[in-house]
């Protein structure tokens, strides 16, 4: 996308920066910026569309909102959270980026994220591919039976699912079981090695949840719930959460 011009103008109202502040400890700490770019530095999103997180930050401060809005930069952030560690105020530039996401209407927010997090609350696998509990579990079953037949060393390798009382519960992307299966499988190894008590479960396996990055909080919530009620049925000890 070509870089567009930031044009000055209006009265200055803050809300993306008064929002955020609320939400800050000891009353917010974004003025402390000391524009010394560290964020900007390591930041992923830097340059795309002409963003940076400092920039972004001190637009906010400004009280520059509309000229915020105009751009897609609240889209590009990861939510890596890599400008916070930098940070020497630690200011949650992040927490900024969803407030933002926020306020886009839900509608007009990227289609990719938003379809995803709708699909993964179609069912309570909650993955956001449309993997179903029957095709995961036959995925999982016949990948461990693969490698118990071919792989010298791990010919009790075990990948359980669904065993009650587990000490940890693990979940996958669903990316893997769909597109890549034979990934999932070093985990699987490292585990069988180290001796450790763990499942799948056939509900609430899914580890990706995208409406935290859609910044959709009541449907973010629906998913954590649901995976926590798998785990919780299960009566795993341990919820290992692989995203
Ligand atoms: S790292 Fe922190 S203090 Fe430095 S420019 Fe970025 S937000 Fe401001
Ligand atoms: S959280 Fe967003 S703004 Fe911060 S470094 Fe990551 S991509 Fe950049």
């Amino acid at each position: 996308m070509t870089p567009q011009a930031v044009t000055l103008g209006g009265a200055p109202k803050s809300l993306f920066k008064d929002k955020v502040m609320q939400l800050l400890p000891e009353g917010g700490n974004l003025n402390a910026c000391l524009t010394c770019g560290a964020c900007a530095a390591g930041c992923p999103a830097t340059g795309l569309e002409g963003m940076d997180p400092r920039k972004l930050l001190r637009m906010a401060s400004l009280g520059m909102d509309e000229e915020i809005l105009r751009t897609q930069w609240a889209w590009y952030c990861t939510m890596c959270q890599r400008c916070i560690y930098v940070c020497p105020m630690k200011i949650d530039i992040p927490q900024l980026v969803f407030n933002l996401r926020k306020s886009w209407p839900r509608d007009q927010r990227p289609k990719g994220i938003r379809e995803s997090c709708d699909m993964a609350l179609r069912s309570d696998t909650c993955s956001a591919m449309g993997a179903n509990e029957e095709d995961w579990r036959y995925v999982v079953e016949d990948v461990a039976e693969e490698v118990r037949q071919s792989q010298s060393g791990f010919e009790h390798l075990l990948a359980p699912m669904d065993k009650k009382g587990a000490t940890y519960f693990l979940n996958q992307n669903s990316r893997e079981p769909v597109t890549e299966p034979d990934e999932m499988v070093p985990l699987w190894k490292v585990l069988h090695l180290a001796g450790v008590d763990w499942t799948y479960g056939s509900k609430g396996w899914a580890a990706e949840n995208y409406c935290m990055f859609i910044a959709d909080d009541e449907n973010w919530e629906k998913v954590v719930r649901t995976k926590a009620k798998a785990v919780d049925d299960l009566g795993c000890k341990y919820w290992l959460n692989t995203e």
